[in-house]
């Protein structure tokens, strides 16, 4: 079979950041790495729920609401991919930062984690934990800019 592009990426030489994996047409996406590969500790897996809950709703709620399509964790507990359309990379870095700086302070009810209707495993859940990695993340994002999306080679 063929090797999928993101496979591809030398994992050994990744360090956390925000970067441009792929342009299909008119989507882009992201991949937001919070931790570098195969270095532990990983996300624990209620820190990765708790958080793209938080990011889902964040970004659903926003100025790009309609430019959102998809955000959701990496199987690898690494980090996120998030996917737009219609966006400037500045704008995109721009709101990744906006929404890990207010994951990192959030205090309130988790959005969709309130009973079993709403949410797959709505008990694994760690909000201390999801603020704890976001603020942790926040110092590698603050000073991104479009020049440092790209992978190297
Ligand atoms: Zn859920």
């Amino acid at each position: 079979m063929k090797k999928i592009a993101s496979f591809c990426v030398n994992h050994d030489t990744l360090l956390p950041g925000i970067y441009l994996s792929r342009v299909d047409g008119d989507v882009v996406t992201y991949d937001i790495r919070m931790v570098k590969p195969n270095c532990p500790p990983y996300l624990p897996n209620p820190v990765l729920h708790t958080i793209e809950h938080l990011f889902a709703t964040f970004a659903r709620n926003s100025s790009f609401a309609d430019q959102v399509i998809y955000f959701g964790p990496m199987g690898c507990r690494t980090g996120f991919y998030f996917l737009v359309t219609g966006m400037e990379h500045g704008e995109v870095i721009a709101l990744i930062q906006e929404i890990f700086s207010r994951i990192a302070v959030f205090d309130d009810t988790i959005p969709g984690a309130a009973c079993s209707a709403e949410c797959g495993n709505y008990l694994e859940h760690d909000l201390p934990g999801a603020r704890e990695w976001a603020a942790k993340f926040m110092p590698i994002i603050e000073s991104w800019t479009p020049e440092k999306l790209k992978y190297a080679e």
